[in-house]
């Protein structure tokens, strides 16, 4: 006899036998649906926003983000639809992050390897000494 694998549904939390998807069959059905349902709405619309889309279709926008991060609704296709930078959740079309945080980032990466040459060139002679030690 084979045990069943269950496991909590991470999207309604009800109880189901696992599968690929790791989601219950009810939620892989409504995922489903809210996909077509955005799949035929952007063959008519296709330069419908995100929340035009939403609107239209009744699709969380949560929910759409998540189909174009999944790369099942693709930019190149539609010039209006967009996802979110990771940071500071500005609507971007490309990269993980927008500019503003890109930026902000590669200053605050330059700045600590600022910090540590400053600090190397200080103290190189005590932190060997100090690793000698240990
Ligand atoms: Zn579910
Ligand atoms: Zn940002």
């Amino acid at each position: 006899m084979t045990l069943l694998k269950v496991a909590n549904c991470p999207s309604c939390g009800k109880v189901f036998q696992k599968n690929l998807r790791n989601l219950c069959q009810a939620c892989i059905d409504s995922y489903e649906h809210d996909f077509n349902a955005c799949y035929s709405y952007l063959r008519d619309h296709r330069k419908a926003a995100n929340a035009e889309l939403s609107n239209a279709t009744g699709v969380s926008e949560s929910r759409i983000l998540g189909f174009i991060k999944e790369n099942k609704l693709l930019l190149s296709q539609y010039p209006n639809l967009h996802y979110t930078c990771g940071s500071c959740r500005k609507p971007i079309r490309q990269n993980q992050l927008c500019a503003d945080c890109r930026c902000r980032i590669t200053r605050d990466i330059n700045l600590l390897k600022e910090q540590e040459a400053k600090k190397l060139e200080r103290g190189t002679g005590f932190q060997i000494r100090d690793r000698f030690q240990r």
